[in-house]
């Protein structure tokens, strides 16, 4: 069944910030409940980085000035500057869904690469990212999924990834969504489909649903809306206010239907909202789907959003050697305090936490 292993170390120094008076800080190590996989929470990180995490506002406003000039996503340069899907593919060459604009990736990070455009403006505050945008985005790559798929079933494993803003990894600023669609799963997909199995054949249970029922009640569980579960993961895989999604029921994005969409939409709208309030500007999210061809009962589809450091003159990296080359999990703050954190301010946002799920909007 679900464990949640932690072990907490001291190390003690002489501080010279407080006159060399005598000073511990606690590492604690945490063990992934599904993979086992090693995450260090460094307790006192967080107020030691946090002066890099926010953006210089000039230079934001700066840079947001000068990429905007050739921007390829921009409306009025989106239809000459990007590529086509080719005719025997899709005829009309691009999707259109909503706000969004689906173009095949010129350099992508898989055999099947593609872009969803999602917003006509050049650049989005984290509190600009309405559901309603992403919606469009997700119902876009969907349609490109769906045509995939019937184009060549063997290409199976797809994710929706977002690198925003530089600090993320992106070379373009204008709001986007990357779908990477592979014969074969990325690691970290295999390894948590894999390790569902196992956990299934040596529970007859599943591990999702246990997940959700262990942290219902606790410290670290957010909210449930549109059949998905909103939380702050017990070991997170990079550990910058880290939020987890879990569409129970549904392993493959081919199974998930308009309000899951929604669900996952307005979740994310919700925590780039909180990072906006902190002050952040940039972000990663994994979408991670079992194969498109088969349902599997031990898989659920899973979602990770993280914010990273912010635009500022010495461009700081949180991609340091320990996480990035080492592949452990190290986190600059206790889980639980950054859910009690996330917790307050959706309830200062939404009164009504949870949206009646019987007045699904029209998407
Ligand atoms: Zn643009």
């Amino acid at each position: 069944m679900i464990e949640f292993r932690k072990t907490s170390k001291q190390f003690k120094i002489l501080n010279p910030l407080k006159n060399f008076e005598e000073d511990s800080t606690t590492f604690e190590y945490r063990a992934d409940p599904l993979t086992g996989r090693n995450t260090t929470v460094i307790k006192s990180m967080l107020g030691y980085v946090s002066k890099y995490l926010v953006s210089d506002p000039t230079l934001l406003k700066t840079a947001v000035n000068e990429t905007q000039a050739s921007c390829p996503f921009c409306p009025e340069r989106v239809n000459s500057k990007t590529p086509k899907f080719t005719k025997d593919f899709l005829l009309e060459g691009r999707i259109i869904s909503g706000e969004a604009t689906i173009v095949p990736n010129l350099l992508g990070h898989a055999e099947q690469s593609a872009l969803a455009i999602l917003s006509k403006k050049h650049y989005l505050t984290l509190r600009e990212f309405k559901t309603k945008l992403l919606v469009d985005g997700f119902k876009g790559a969907m349609a490109y999924l769906k045509r995939l798929h019937e184009a060549n079933a063997s290409i199976r494993y797809p994710i929706f990834a977002f690198n925003y803003l530089p600090p993320a990894g992106s070379s373009i600023f204008h709001p986007h969504m990357q779908i990477l669609v592979r014969d074969r799963p990325f690691y970290l997909a295999e390894l948590m489909i894999q390790k569902s199995k196992e956990y299934r054949e040596q529970n007859d249970s599943k591990f999702w649903s246990d997940l959700i029922k262990a942290e219902k009640k606790g410290e670290r569980y957010l909210y449930r809306s549109y059949g998905v579960d909103w939380l702050v993961p017990f070991a997170p895989l990079r550990g910058l206010n880290e939020v987890q999604a879990i569409v129970e029921g549904k392993s493959s994005f081919m199974e998930l239907e308009d309000p899951e969409w929604l669900g996952l939409a307005e979740g994310v709208s919700k925590v780039l909202g909180f990072y906006g309030s902190l002050g952040y500007s940039c972000f990663n999210i994994i979408i991670i789907s079992g194969p498109m061809d088969s349902r599997l009962s031990h898989f659920d589809v899973n979602l990770r959003i993280i914010s990273r450091p912010g635009i500022q003159q010495w461009s700081f990296t949180d991609a340091w050697a320990a996480p990035y080359m080492l592949w452990d999990g190290e986190a600059v703050e206790e889980p639980e305090v950054f859910a009690e954190k996330a917790r307050i301010h959706f309830r200062k946002r939404s009164p009504k936490n949870s949206i009646d799920e019987a007045k699904i909007p029209d998407i």
